[in-house]
């Protein structure tokens, strides 16, 4: 089981709560989240930072039912019930993953709009997490 530390987590919020991503300065491909080398020309660590719009579309989503959700998921899935996790394909490129909300699972489509917001994720150690999940933005 994966577990992010405190300390840890603190530090990635800059990531998790604006969605800043990271713009290659040698080949311009964004990365999101943030990584060492550049996953466009796997040579760069030269970036600037950009701020992400967090709209998309569903490249491709999944339901995550009774047991082996990732521990993120853990209090929702105790909840009961299945819920859809998609891959998002952002209007700036990267693709990320995602927990859906306001949607009921039968209603997820590939290629729907989406848009990233921020909301409570699970609480863990008294310290309630934040992090972005999917919402339908038709229109947008
Ligand atoms: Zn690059």
């Amino acid at each position: 089981m994966a577990h992010v530390s405190v300390p840890m987590y603190w530090r990635t919020i800059p990531q998790r709560y604006r969605l800043v991503g990271h713009k290659c300065k040698a080949c311009g491909a964004i990365n999101f989240p943030p990584k060492g080398v550049c996953k466009g020309c796997l040579t760069s660590s030269d970036f600037e930072e950009i701020q992400l719009q967090g709209l998309g579309r569903v490249h491709t989503f999944t339901l995550i039912g009774a047991g082996g959700a990732p521990p993120e998921f853990a209090e929702q899935e105790k909840a009961g019930g299945s819920y859809p996790v998609a891959i998002v394909e952002l209007d700036e490129g990267p693709k990320v993953i995602g927990q859906m909300a306001d949607v009921s699972p039968k209603d997820v489509r590939i290629g729907m709009r989406v848009r990233a917001e921020l909301r409570r994720i699970y609480s863990e150690e008294g310290v309630i997490r934040y992090g972005f999940k999917f919402v339908p933005a038709e229109g947008a």
